[in-house]
């Protein structure tokens, strides 16, 4: 099966202070084993450091973002290099504010997965344990419900899911139409995440705003 995802995408906000301060909850609380559920939150770049050092070791750590090749003259970028180099094994390529925003399209995004994939395939990478992995957002995001309070129904959420699923099916192949986890993301919270997370096609969920709140461990515990 699917393992449950529970991403926190903590986008531009936090200060040093309140990044320790979600990295100690998030320490302290009683989780499902990462048999059940598999956690990776994803800090601003400055605090990947921080976070990666301090954060419990069965939650992992992505960035938001990273350049689009090898690393060079590129001011202001951060390559997929220097994320593993870190120790930063996942990466949310493509949200949809970065598409609306900065206009990242399809194809600039699909450019991004590569040097990413050759980095993660590396033995030395994969001897050291690992969980490696891109959270690539579709065009189908449904950005209405994005930072909106306005939560897709289950409902909604699983008859999108199981279009991508089948799209995976036809365009791939199905296993990987059956092991790629499909993940909701838009206005998650504490409240909401068990109805979601309980159709067969939500395997789990990227969180923005709830995921700074104590709320995001009620979030994890959906899994179960
Ligand atoms: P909100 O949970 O704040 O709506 O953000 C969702 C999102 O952007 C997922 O990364």
């Amino acid at each position: 099966g699917r393992k449950f995802f529970v991403g926190g995408n903590w986008k531009c906000t936090g200060t040093t202070e309140e990044v320790k301060k979600i990295v100690s909850n998030l320490n302290d609380a009683q989780v499902p084993s990462f048999d059940v559920v598999e956690v990776v939150v994803s800090p601003p770049y400055v605090f990947l450091p921080l976070v990666k050092n301090s954060l419990r070791p069965d939650f992992h750590v992505a960035a938001q973002n990273c350049w689009v090749k090898k690393g060079g003259a590129f001011t202001g970028e951060v390559s997929a290099e220097m994320l593993v180099n870190l120790g930063i094994p996942w990466v949310i390529l493509g949200h949809s504010e970065r598409r609306s925003l900065l206009n990242e399209s399809n194809e600039f995004v699909g450019d991004k997965d590569l040097p990413w994939r050759s980095l993660l395939h590396k033995p030395k990478q994969l001897q050291r344990g690992y969980q490696t992995g891109l959270m690539l957002s579709w065009p189908m995001s449904p950005v209405w419900a994005i930072g909106t309070g306005k939560v897709a129904s289950p409902a909604q959420a699983q008859e999108v899911h199981s279009e991508l699923r089948k799209w995976l099916h036809a365009n791939t192949s199905p296993e990987v139409a059956a092991t790629t986890r499909i993940i909701y993301g838009g206005s998650v919270n504490g409240a909401n995440c068990k109805e979601l997370g309980a159709k067969p096609d939500v395997d789990g969920f990227l969180v923005g705003g709830a995921s700074l709140k104590p709320e995001f461990i009620d979030i994890i515990k959906a899994a179960e």
